[in-house]
């Protein structure tokens, strides 16, 4: 039994990766600025504390052997592909992963699993919609096409700088697009399989729902148990990474809100409107896991896009409730 630091437990990923060590056996100290909004964390400790705060930070990281490091400012595109939070983005994000390693290292912590993501790719490998360039080696010459991006590839330098300066060991994944129950699906801050199924779970039958761009832009969607799996996977082998951890099921945007309707049982109209978008085209390039881990992600899209619908269905249901309740 190990004694493991979850940082963004409150989160979407966080809140899973707590569920699944429980399971295995280990004490797990979760750590988020708030608690989780759709369940209660089965954490052994939950801490509400701002992880870019280094006294928070220099607490919670006493007496820990492992730090799965998910805490981050971030969103879907309607977040940081707009411009507005950049700055946010790149403070916070960059302040949580250098005091995780100055005071982890400081405390002793024996390994570090770090969520970078595939948006620290460069921009000019994914302009062919149909032809992303996503391997792990083709990440230089850097040019992502976000600062989030750029946070994210500044700190796995950091991580890996302090492998080889302090011989902190490190397990980094380049997550694509993550979906599934307990994320974000309202607000401003969810992705586009959780605000699709909102916006369908919505819509009235024969209605109409809403999508930014031309609907064309290609990416993949990998379904949280799949991520999950992969993410202890990769902590507990050798390979450091960074390694791409996503599905290689690509879709253009169309086509993942014509599944969607699919399995609501809606025949819908898209109305095509300007919106931030990010890339033209992305992919998971799952050569490398299936290498080194002689393993990788293989379950279809349509069946975790069927527990998310199923979930986020049921939220807007209750929410149509509450508001006829609050009218009455
Ligand atoms: P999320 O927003 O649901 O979870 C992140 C959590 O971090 C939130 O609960 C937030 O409150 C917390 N947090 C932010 N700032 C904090 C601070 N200063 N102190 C303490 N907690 C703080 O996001 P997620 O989807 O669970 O993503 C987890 C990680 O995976 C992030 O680092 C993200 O960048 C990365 N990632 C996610 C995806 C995806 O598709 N979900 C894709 C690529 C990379």
């Amino acid at each position: 039994m190990k004694r493991i630091l979850v940082n963004g437990a409150g989160g979407f990923i966080g809140g899973h990766m707590v569920t699944r060590l429980k399971s295995e056996g280990h004490w797990v100290r979760g750590v988020d600025l708030k608690h989780h909004e759709f369940c209660p964390s089965p954490a052994d400790e939950f801490i509400v504390g701002d992880l870019s705060d280094q006294r928070v930070m220099a607490d919670v990281i006493d007496g820990i052997d492992e730090v799965y490091q998910f805490a981050a400012d971030m969103g879907g595109a309607g977040y940081i592909f707009t411009g507005e939070h950049d700055a946010d983005v790149m403070h916070n994000s960059a302040s949580i992963n250098l005091n995780t390693l100055h005071f982890g290292v400081k405390a002793g912590v024996k390994k570090f699993f770090y969520s970078s993501s595939a948006c620290m790719y460069p921009e000019y490998n994914q302009t062919d919609p149909q032809n992303p360039k996503c391997s792990e080696e083709s990440a230089y010459p850097a040019a992502p096409d976000s600062e989030y991006g750029w946070e994210k590839l500044f700190s796995e330098r950091l991580y890996l700088s302090c492998m080889r300066n302090y011989g902190a060991q490190v397990r980094i994944a380049r997550f694509h697009n993550i979906f599934g129950p307990e994320g974000t699906w309202t607000g401003g801050k969810e992705k586009a399989p959780a605000a699709l199924c909102r916006k369908i779970a919505q819509a009235p039958d024969r209605g109409e729902i809403e999508i930014w761009g031309d609907g064309l832009q290609t990416r993949s969607f990998l379904y949280i148990d799949e991520c999950i799996e992969g993410v202890r996977r990769l902590v507990e082998s050798d390979f450091t990474g960074p390694v791409n951890i996503g599905s290689e099921e690509m879709v253009t945007i169309n086509h993942l809100a014509e599944m969607i309707m699919e399995i609501a049982g809606k025949k819908l109209s898209i109305r095509h409107i300007p919106g931030p978008l990010g890339v033209r085209g992305r992919n998971s390039d799952n050569r490398l896991i299936s290498e080194k881990l002689g393993w990788k992600p293989s379950r279809p899209l349509a069946e975790g896009l069927r527990k998310t619908y199923d979930w986020i269905q049921k939220r807007v249901e209750a929410s149509r409730e509450a508001e006829l309740a609050t009218r009455a």
